[in-house]
């Protein structure tokens, strides 16, 4: 039998090697707060489902999850709404931008999926539908997946997003003139940019994706929050548009299914095995991390191991 690599040492190799790496990229700056962040973070932490945890870097300072989040808010509106969501958003790779609006008129307020914006925003709205107070019961979700009762939001980050929404408002707008979003706009760019905000560190973002990792099931209260089915098909949105029109070449060089953010932080898992976080926020031109790809795609590299 196959003995488990050293993950704590391949992740110190790693970032002895990438941490003296110049950070080409830059912090994403369209959202005034985040471009304050400096861009020489790095950190990098794994979690193994049987237990063990290793970290190395800035691990403990938390960032702005961005777009990490729509995972999360896809899992909470996927359980309540089951197979229907799909009737509303799609399962395609976009091929475009993560802000893209060019696809949505030729379909019809359909966005492609639920990780570009106009697919998040759906999913979002579909949030608000359900919940009273749709912002503390995604807090909550975040913070049962993380096991960690202090995840929160940024509220400098919300405000300074929510200042800045001109495009993801036109996105909620034409959607809603297809019916496609049911909650008015205002409200829905509220919640869009709370989620946005929430800060956590790469040690909160391993650990909030054991629930993929273990088929849907909570690891840290036993609690099943997917369906066996549902923990496979968002597994398979994350592998095919977790990394927008630059998802083929994640899947390409990484072979796990994982999300990125504009804050800089990326996630990404091997069912039964792990997951892994990395933060670095020098963007690439399509708004993932550049050192983030690196290091996930050594890693997998050095243990030898993927979804393949
Ligand atoms: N808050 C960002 C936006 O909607 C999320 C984008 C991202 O992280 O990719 O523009």
């Amino acid at each position: 039998m196959r003995t488990s690599p050293d993950y704590g040492k391949v992740i110190e190799q790693i970032y002895k090697d990438l941490n003296q790496w110049e950070r080409t990229g830059k912090v994403a700056d369209y959202i005034p707060v985040l471009a304050e962040v400096d861009p020489n973070h790095y950190g990098i932490s794994v979690q193994t489902l049987a237990g063990e945890s290793f970290h190395i870097g800035d691990t403990k300072t938390t960032f702005s999850i961005q777009s990490i989040s729509k995972v999360f808010t896809l899992a909470l509106v996927f359980h309540h709404l089951g197979e229907d969501l799909w009737k509303s958003v799609g399962r395609e790779p976009s091929g475009t931008p993560f802000n893209s609006l060019i696809q949505l008129e030729s379909e019809q307020g359909i966005p492609r999926n639920p990780m570009i914006n106009a697919g998040a925003l759906v999913v979002t709205d579909r949030l608000l539908n359900y919940f009273q107070d749709p912002k503390e019961e995604l807090l909550s979700f975040v913070r049962c997946v993380s096991n960690n009762p202090n995840v929160g939001y940024d509220e400098r980050v919300a405000a300074s997003e929510l200042e800045n929404s001109d495009r993801n408002r036109a996105l909620a707008h034409f959607m809603k003139s297809y019916g496609n979003i049911h909650n008015e706009v205002d409200a829905l760019m509220d919640a869009y940019c709370h989620q946005c905000s929430l800060k956590m560190n790469t040690e909160d973002l391993a650990k909030s994706f054991q629930v993929l990792v273990n088929h849907g099931t909570n690891p840290w209260t036993g609690n099943q929050l997917l369906t066996l089915s549902q923990a496979k098909r968002l597994g398979a949105v994350l592998m095919t548009c977790g990394f927008y029109d630059e998802s083929g070449d994640f899947a390409f060089r990484v072979g796990m299914p994982g999300k990125s953010g504009v804050g800089g932080g990326v996630v990404a898992y091997i069912p039964n095995v792990l997951s892994i976080a990395v933060w670095s926020p020098a963007l690439n031109p399509h708004g993932n991390s550049t050192l983030g790809i690196e290091t996930l795609e050594r890693f997998t590299t050095m243990i030898g191991d993927s979804v393949f």
